[in-house]
């Protein structure tokens, strides 16, 4: 037993695209473009066509879309926010920086937020709901948009770890009034450094985001319109992201075949819950395969013993950890799978014998 099998290879992924990145490198040095310039431009308008928005805004990263998000949503100081008691915590995060409550609700069998739930907490301060689509599955968003606009709630889409994914064809990201994407190196579409954006389809949030993220300035005028952020998107980072884009839809096909091998080769093992839903019209891109054992750490710890690096997000939930001051109303859903979750390898440079041995190691956990 000498195998190892990373859970992600940026440096194996690169050896595939080499002389794409290098080019795009080279052009941005050799021209100096480092700010603003064309690369970034360009990543723009390839984005916001992927996701099906009219515009997309670069920004420093994940968090930073969402921070923007609220603000253009002018979410402040008594409001209160609906979010999922299971997802990154970046996601409450961002409500409470700019001074609102996240009100937190649980999640279902497929780790997206409990549609069902959600009325029960929505009060005359409830401003927004941020619906995740977690691991590349979107959440019901035919029931959240439908719930928002009963209650004249604006949606935040964080799409960090869906792009590509959909419902009806309609992307993940342009349903709310944003959808909030992260370009850190291990999400679908990874740079080499932190890199988010929003989608829109809004004119006036973009051209918001766009001066916020630059110090309140609009480029073109100088005007300040008001009190901003230094959260651009750095253009090198744009020019690799412009590059992996185009990588983008046979990636995603290669990961669905993965998926594919996973489910047969152990979908018998009663143990296991796997992130195979039935639910026509959604569509999975397997940013994640995250499945769920009972035996939890005696699982999760079998697999790296035998040289498979898995993740385990999170055995403690982000409500539960104190420094938060967040209310744990109780969330049983959340609770069960955060002593259940394992994450397999899943990533577009894993090779298929690879596949086979986690695939084999975890059958014979169960021998
Ligand atoms: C990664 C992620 C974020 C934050 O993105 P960063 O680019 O790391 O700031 C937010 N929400 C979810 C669901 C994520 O997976």
């Amino acid at each position: 037993m000498a195998r190892k099998i990373r859970f992600v290879e940026p440096a194996k992924l690169y050896k595939t695209i080499k002389e794409e990145i290098d080019q795009a490198y080279f052009e941005v040095m050799e021209k100096g473009d480092l700010i603003d310039r064309d690369q970034l431009k360009s990543f723009e308008r390839n984005l916001a066509d992927f996701v099906g928005t009219k515009y997309a805004v670069g920004l420093n990263s994940g968090y930073d879309a969402l921070h923007m998000s609220l603000r253009a949503a002018s979410v402040g100081e008594g409001d209160e926010v609906i979010v999922p008691a299971h997802t990154f915590v970046a996601t409450c995060s961002a409500v409470v920086n700019v001074g609102a409550t996240p009100v937190l609700v649980d999640v279902t069998k497929d780790f997206n937020i409990n549609v069902d739930l959600i009325e029960e907490v929505i009060t005359p301060r409830t401003k927004a709901i941020i619906p995740v689509h977690l691991s590349g599955w979107m959440a019901d968003m035919p029931r959240v948009m439908e719930i928002a606009s009963k209650h004249k709630l604006a949606i935040i889409e964080d799409a960090c770890q869906s792009l590509g994914a959909s419902i009806d064809g309609r992307g993940a990201g342009s349903w709310g009034l944003t959808g909030c994407w992260s370009f850190y190196p291990f999400k679908m579409l990874g740079g080499y450094g932190d890199g988010g954006a929003i989608t829109t389809n809004d004119p006036e949030v973009a051209a918001f985001a766009t001066r916020m993220r630059f110090n309140g300035e609009d480029r073109e005028t100088g005007e300040y319109h008001g009190h901003g952020f230094t959260c651009l998107l750095d253009n090198l980072q744009a020019a690799f992201l412009d590059v992996k884009l185009r990588h983008l839809p046979h990636w995603i096909e290669r990961r669905k075949q993965i998926a594919k091998r996973y489910y047969q080769g152990l979908s018998q093992i009663e143990d296991l819950l796997l992130p195979h839903y039935e639910k026509p019209g959604f569509d999975h891109v397997y940013q994640n395969y995250t499945l769920r054992s009972k035996q939890g750490n005696a699982f999760s710890d079998y697999l790296k013993e035998h040289g498979v690096e898995i993740l385990t997000q999170f055995r403690k939930p982000y409500y539960k950890h104190e420094a938060l001051g967040l209310v744990d109303r109780g969330f049983p859903e959340t609770e069960a799978l955060s002593r259940e979750v394992c994450s397999l390898p899943m990533n577009a440079e894993i090779d298929d014998d690879e596949i086979e041995y986690v695939i084999e190691v975890v059958q014979s956990f169960y021998r």
